[in-house]
């Protein structure tokens, strides 16, 4: 086979053992689980992996993704992630079996839809309790459930909750004590009990493992932690996962011996920043045949030991390999792990190939 590059190479079995662990942790704690499938754009082998793992449902941000997930028939109930535009609304009752809501109007325009379908839809109530991304903030849903009542054709499944995306608000129990008190609440306005409790995503995962995770929270949607071992939010990798599950190779371009500091009058960077630079001489450096157009560079950690990377361009990644033995030459292939950022926009760069092992 010819393989092009750069490419990112998936370990399938680390993420299906990894979809195994944090499903029987969950379970221990009476909590389903939601793999979430956008870190790679949701690739088949690494869907087929988290199902095969024990996901309960498949969860993703963007309807397309959920349309290619449909198709690959694997029997799970789909979940749309990212609260819907109106103008897809129409497609996700065709595609998803659930969707996360925050607003009154958007379950009136579900209603709708389903009526025109002849589908129903269900719906989780997101409650945003602290990190201002979305959700009915701090559980004020009286109009929300004034809509779900008038919108024979949604049924609201449950509440969830998010932390750590915008504000970087950290999960704590009295937070999720808190989920629980809403749910509660709208259990009492609507007149049915709610069964789905879905207390955040991988950074919740902290909770499981010192053991203060609220009874009554009975599901986690979690990507990060499956794909790649680490939680972001807390800053740690996950001593129970496998790490290094994914890596980026991208080939040399060029090797040269060259000054560390520019030369001539400087203006600004391709992307209009002002890179500051420290004189170390001269430096041995490599350029990698991969750019911020593919990947957030700043969230790729070099697997060669000794290997700085100083910034790149569009196109281009540029590393320090002065202390790298044997030095890097023109056409070798140069690896890197990328953190959750960077994979999710590798898996979405048209330049960069997929292949699993
Ligand atoms: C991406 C996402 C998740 C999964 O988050 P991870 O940090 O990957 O575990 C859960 N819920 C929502 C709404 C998301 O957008």
């Amino acid at each position: 086979m010819n393989v092009r590059y750069p490419r990112l190479l998936v370990s399938r079995n680390k993420i299906l053992e990894n979809a195994a662990r944090v499903v029987e942790r969950c379970a221990r704690s009476g909590i389903s689980l939601t793999g979430v499938a956008k870190g790679v754009c949701a690739r088949e082998p690494v869907v087929r992996a988290m199902a095969e793992g024990g996901c309960a449902e498949l969860g993703d941000s963007r309807i397309d993704n959920l349309a290619s997930i449909r198709t690959m028939n694997l029997g799970l109930p789909l979940l749309l992630l990212r609260i819907p535009m109106p103008s897809e609304i129409s497609l996700v009752v065709r595609i998803a079996d659930r969707t996360l809501v925050s607003m009154a109007e958007t379950v009136s325009v579900i209603d709708r839809e389903c009526r025109a379908a002849g589908k129903t839809h269900e719906v989780v109530v997101m409650a945003d309790l602290g990190d201002l991304r979305e959700g009915v903030w701090m559980g004020r849903m009286e109009k929300i459930a004034a809509a779900l009542k008038a919108s024979p054709r949604v049924r609201c499944v449950g509440v969830g909750v998010n932390f750590g995306c915008f504000g970087g608000v950290l999960p704590v129990p009295e937070k999720l004590e808190q989920l629980l008190s809403i749910g509660k609440e709208l259990e009492r306005s609507l007149e049915y009990p709610l069964p789905v409790y879905s207390g955040g995503s991988t950074s919740s995962l902290a909770l499981l493992e010192n053991g203060t995770m609220p009874a009554g929270i009975n599901n986690l949607r979690v990507g990060e932690a499956i794909l790649i071992g680490a939680d972001v939010t807390g800053s740690r990798d996950i001593p129970w996962l496998h790490q290094r599950t994914v890596c980026l190779e991208a080939e040399v371009i060029e090797a040269y011996r060259k000054p560390s500091v520019p030369v001539g009058p400087l203006g600004l960077d391709a992307f209009g920043g002002a890179p500051v630079f420290e004189d170390r001489g001269e430096r041995l450096r490599a350029i990698a045949a991969v750019g911020r157009q593919d990947v957030r560079i700043e969230g790729l950690t070099p697997e060669l030991s000794g290997a700085v990377i100083l910034g790149g361009s569009s196109d281009h990644t540029i590393i320090d390999v002065e202390h790298v033995r044997p030095e890097p030459a023109l056409g070798d292939i140069m690896r890197f792990f990328p953190d959750y950022g960077a994979l999710l926009a590798l898996s979405t760069s048209p330049y960069v190939a997929f292949d699993v092992v």
